[in-house]
């Protein structure tokens, strides 16, 4: 038999991943061979979804909403989306620029196809969710990464991002409130940001907000809405997912100027249709219903944050940073003299704690750990246990 030679578009290669779900399928292995594992890996709500979205989802199913929907999103979605806008950030955003995707992961993918290409170049955060670098190196263009540094409290500063711009410059992706560093940029950075952009007219923003409600720290949530002034160049990413602990339910939304909302809807009929049509009759209840499963969700992992970053800098080696926002620690632990990579490994394998390494987030991630607060109190308790115990 001839051997097969799979002669792929090269393209392929350039693809990354996101080192989270392979943490998560080690530590998973370790746990089903009887290991004891604490989970501060994966960047997931340890809540359920709450019940009376669940119950919606239920009952659409129930009343025989099985079929395609709008490739857009139903229409009552985009209307509530549009809705829960104007309520949190007194700002008008037409449903007609409102595209509901199966996860805000999508938007990621779909800004880097509109603007990516070869001799194209994309500006994003580093340390910063992984998938942007893939799907920019996917698309063709050059990945530009600004560093957010530590001294900087994890945040930028748009001088910074404005000096990296040039003729070839496409695309900028920014993050806030942060994975995987939980950093929050305070609104005179992005006031800066959308000012400066103005002189930029050939350069779109995709703005990642899907941690924008957890937010908890001194400096308060800003969104890229607030800055009418580049509307036309802006896209937002957010969703479900994490507001209220609906991963597995893959739903998400983009807000796209009208002209790039034509190519993305185009993407959605070429790649996934519709968002699975019971998701979106839950995602109306997520935004209209009550709002406390929320507030808890904040409130829980504020206090967890507080006390995981408190914690680790009583331990030897780990220097932390107070977290704002998200749901992360992103200590440093440069003085173990120990690569992040290392240090993952030695926890997981020795301690039977989940955590992802620096360097999964881009070079200069190097040096740090990302500690996920999506575990119980006492999880997290157990864990600064075993770690102090050890170090
Ligand atoms: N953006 C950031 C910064 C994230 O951390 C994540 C998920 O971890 C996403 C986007 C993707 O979210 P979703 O699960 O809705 O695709």
């Amino acid at each position: 038999m001839n051997k097969i030679i799979y002669n792929f578009a090269n393209r392929n290669n350039n693809l990354g991943t996101e080192t989270a779900f392979t943490v998560l399928a080690k530590a998973n292995k370790l746990a089903a061979e009887g290991k004891s594992i604490i989970n501060l890996g994966i960047g997931q709500p340890d809540f359920p979804t709450p019940e009376h979205i669940v119950e919606a989802g239920i009952k659409a199913l129930r009343d025989g909403h099985h079929g395609y929907t709008q490739s857009t999103g139903i229409p009552k979605l985009r209307e509530a989306v549009s809705e829960d806008i104007f309520k949190r950030h007194n700002q008008n955003v037409s449903p007609e620029n409102i595209l509901i995707v199966p996860g805000g992961k999508v938007i990621i993918f779909f800004a880097a196809m509109l603007m990516g290409e070869k001799n194209k170049e994309i500006l994003y955060p580093n340390p910063g969710f992984p998938i942007y670098e893939s799907a920019i190196n996917y698309s063709g263009a050059k990945a530009v990464p600004y560093e957010l540094s530590e001294k900087k409290g994890f945040s930028f500063s748009a001088e910074d991002i404005l000096n990296k711009i040039n003729d070839k410059t496409s695309l900028i992706i920014i993050n806030s409130p942060a994975n995987p560093t939980g950093g929050v940029v305070p609104k005179i950075e992005l006031e800066k940001l959308a000012k400066g952009l103005e002189k930029h007219p050939n350069v779109i923003l995709m703005s990642d907000e899907i941690y924008d409600q957890f937010c908890f720290g001194s400096t308060p949530f800003t969104s890229m809405l607030s800055f009418p002034n580049i509307r036309d160049q802006l896209i937002i990413l957010n969703g479900w997912s994490k507001t209220y602990a609906m991963t597995g339910w893959r739903l998400g939304y983009g807000i796209f100027p009208t002209k790039l909302y034509e190519i993305a809807e185009k993407l959605a009929v070429n790649i996934h249709s519709c968002v699975n049509a019971s998701a979106q009759y839950a995602a109306i209840e997520a935004l209209q219903g009550s709002q406390e499963c929320v507030v808890e969700m904040n409130n829980a992992f504020k206090k967890r944050a507080y006390y995981m970053y408190k914690s680790l800098n009583d331990i030897d080696g780990f220097n932390c940073q107070e977290p704002n926002g998200a749901f992360y620690c992103f200590p440093n632990i440069k003085v173990t003299n120990k690569s992040s990579t290392i240090i993952q490994n030695e926890l997981l394998d020795n301690l039977g704690i989940a955590t992802v390494a620096g360097t999964s987030f881009g070079k200069y991630g190097e040096g740090f750990i990302r500690l996920s607060c999506a575990n119980s109190s006492e999880a997290i308790q157990e864990a600064i246990e075993r770690i102090k115990a050890v170090y």
